[in-house]
């Protein structure tokens, strides 16, 4: 086999929180992380002259190491032990870029996964996580999804029960958020309120999506940025629309709320379709799909 193709399902946090700040620079997290099913599509093509590239239908995303997709082949090509091998990969973006919904790590995540299968699985789920912490934080998480804590810088992952069935209406404003900028600010004053860590994680346990929603809490929403004035704006919209609870996921600046019903997510998104740029409803995707 010369090609596949590979779906990479983009990711929300349900709730994100700063624990510590560590020796190497990083940031300790604690995240209670969601696949969803807005996706990206790519199709992997071995080369026979050496070049590993990507393309995509968004003209301003690189196509050299800058892009996870690339610095994924390259490492696993690494972990393989071999050398001058090309590829080609195509991506049709459908995940927003600089949303924190985790675009580059998802198709990250499934270059990984597409070349294990066109190279006949020699690594194991477990292996391929590791060779991901080398690309970035949230692509260990990526290559498997589900519903999942993730610790450490991100590369700390448990499996839980998948959350009950629901639907997301997502909302991203027009801006992006850089992530580096929001850690500084957040380490510029103490955070003064934390997610519920072990509630999310019993609610998840017991198939309780009300618990679930009321204790859904992202620590960058109270960081001092006027941006984040937008963001409290759609959650409130979201919420006045009868979300059971609403979040930024990661450093923003996408907002999603959850629903019971996919008519109240799709009237969420009716409504918010007109003032910005990205409005969809979603569902969560199981692990390993
Ligand atoms: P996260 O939730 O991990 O913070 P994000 O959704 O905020 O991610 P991305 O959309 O993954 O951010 O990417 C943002 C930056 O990464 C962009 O500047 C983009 O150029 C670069 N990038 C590298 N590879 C990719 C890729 N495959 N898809 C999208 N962006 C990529």
């Amino acid at each position: 086999m010369r090609e596949t193709t590979e779906r990479a399902w983009a990711k929300l946090n349900l709730s994100l929180d700063v624990t510590g700040r560590r020796e190497d620079g990083y940031h300790d997290l604690a995240m209670l992380m969601q696949t969803v099913s807005v996706g990206d599509e790519l199709r992997l093509r071995l080369r026979d002259d050496g070049k590993v590239f990507a393309s995509s239908n968004l003209r301003f995303i690189p196509g050299d190491e800058r892009n996870l997709a690339v610095r994924a082949a390259l490492r696993f090509f690494e972990a393989l032990g071999i050398s001058g091998q090309g590829l080609q990969i195509d991506i049709r973006k459908e995940i927003p870029v600089g949303a924190g919904m985790g675009g580059g790590s998802a198709d990250a995540a499934a270059v990984l996964r597409g070349l294990n299968r066109l190279y006949d699985t020699p690594f194991s789920r477990a292996e391929l996580e590791r060779i991901s912490q080398q690309i970035g934080s949230d692509v260990a998480f990526c290559v498997a999804g589900g519903t999942a804590l993730a610790q450490g810088r991100g590369e700390l992952l448990r499996d839980l029960r998948p959350m009950p069935d629901c639907f997301f209406a997502l909302c991203k404003p027009g801006f992006s958020i850089s992530t580096p900028e929001l850690y500084q600010k957040l380490d510029a004053s103490p955070v003064r309120i934390h997610p519920d860590t072990a509630g999310l994680l019993a609610a998840v346990e017991a198939g309780d999506l009300r618990a679930l929603c009321r204790r859904m809490y992202n620590v960058f929403e109270d960081v001092d940025d006027r941006r984040l004035r937008t963001v409290a704006e759609i959650k409130g919209r979201l919420l006045d629309y009868r979300a059971l609870g609403a979040v930024m996921t990661g450093t923003g600046s996408a907002v999603f709320g959850v629903f019971e019903r996919a008519e109240d997510a799709e009237r969420a998104c009716e409504s918010l379709r007109g003032e910005y740029k990205f409005c969809r409803t979603a569902k969560p995707v199981p692990r390993g799909e």
